[in-house]
């Protein structure tokens, strides 16, 4: 299978690059990506030279260079990662979110559809569905009901992919998964943020009272569960993805605090996200018994082999910790 990962540079894209050349290793695997801040080809650094491994530097708005890839390396899948994915970020300028989220994913669905690609996978999000009250669960038949910018571009997506699906029959799946955690996280979100800064000896920020949920997934679940849709979704479906993991955002600050021996006393509470969304939960019941996927990590294994991940890449994390990285976090939180 020649399979093209778009995002591949980003967090979930290179572990997934990873994990289909360590599992299929005579697959080929077309990395295309733009990188942005987010997109770091250290991710791949391990991989760099696997004979079946390509990098493509490339836009997923540049129809022209996109096209040229799929025929020159006659790709049969796209799963597309692709994705301005901070929600903060899309609050202070949703325009980039539109044209990545949204033109972008236009752009792959014509190139596939021009191509006859055998199947096409959107990689999306849980926060499509909006937010849940204490009880309930997210299913493929919730409706949308982003609130964020980011949420809304990547609904937009998803529904771009459907629609390529109804009208022009091209072989689709959509996967919402909820938040994922692990290796070659982009330090600017929760998890890698708080163990990064505690770390450094840095105040930790929790936004508002701490008590927003997220429902927690290690990305090498996320990897697996892609590769099943791949392999054996069917045409057209929607899968949620998720472990049943769900924490506060303060049961994960004091977690992270205590495995690492540092202060509570680190742990400050800022200003609340605008329309910050309460709760997240998936119900995986669809893709578990439809595909056979399960996850592998509990949450207390999964957190403790990624403290001791970023204890041992300081290195990867504290180069990204300067330049633009610095003048986002000082505009989001200040000078602590
Ligand atoms: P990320 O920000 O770490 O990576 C995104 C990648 O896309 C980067 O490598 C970036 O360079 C690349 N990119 C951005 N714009 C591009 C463009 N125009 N052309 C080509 N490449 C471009 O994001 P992530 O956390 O790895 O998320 C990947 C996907 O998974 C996103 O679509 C996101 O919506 C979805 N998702 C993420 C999570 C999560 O918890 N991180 C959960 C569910 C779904």
């Amino acid at each position: 299978m020649n399979l093209l990962v778009t995002g591949g540079a980003g967090f979930i894209g290179s572990n997934f690059v990873r994990y289909m050349l360590e599992k299929y290793p005579h697959y080929k695997v077309v990395n295309y990506d733009l990188l942005t801040y987010a997109g770091n080809l250290e991710n791949l650094k391990d991989v760099e030279n696997h004979p079946n491994y390509r990098f493509v530097k490339g836009d997923i708005n540049n129809r022209q260079l996109v096209d040229y890839v799929v025929k020159t390396y006659e790709i049969d899948v796209i799963v597309n990662f692709a994705a301005e994915s901070h929600v903060d970020r899309s609050i202070t300028d949703p325009s980039i979110f539109v044209k990545t989220n949204v033109l972008g994913t236009q752009v792959l669905l014509d190139v596939a559809k021009e191509n006859k690609i055998k199947k096409y996978v959107q990689i999306s999000t849980d926060e499509v569905y909006g937010t849940l009250g204490e009880t309930g669960y997210f299913t493929e038949e919730t409706p949308l009901a982003p609130n964020s910018p980011y949420s809304a571009s990547k609904a937009g997506g998803d529904l771009l992919v459907r629609a390529y699906h109804e009208t022009y029959g091209l072989h689709v799946n959509i996967t919402r998964c909820s938040n994922n955690y692990g290796p070659y996280h982009f330090p600017e979100k929760l998890i890698p943020l708080m163990i990064t800064n505690a770390l450094e000896g840095k105040e930790l920020p929790i936004y508002g009272d701490g008590k927003n949920i997220r429902d927690w997934l290690h990305v090498k679940d996320h990897c697996a569960a892609i590769d099943l849709v791949i392999h054996k979704g069917k045409s057209g479906e929607v899968y949620n993805i998720g472990g049943h993991n769900e924490r506060t955002n303060n049961e994960i600050v004091h977690l992270i605090v205590e495995k690492l021996g540092v202060s509570k006393e680190l742990i400050t509470y800022v200003a609340d996200r605008p329309g910050h969304d309460r709760r997240y939960a998936i119900d995986p019941t669809k893709i578990m018994n439809e595909l056979g996927w399960k996850p592998q990590y509990t949450f207390e294994t999964g957190i403790v082999e990624t403290i001791q991940w970023y204890i041992e890449n300081q290195e990867w994390w504290k180069n990204i910790k300067s330049g633009e990285y610095m003048t986002y976090y000082e505009k989001q939180y200040g000078d602590r």
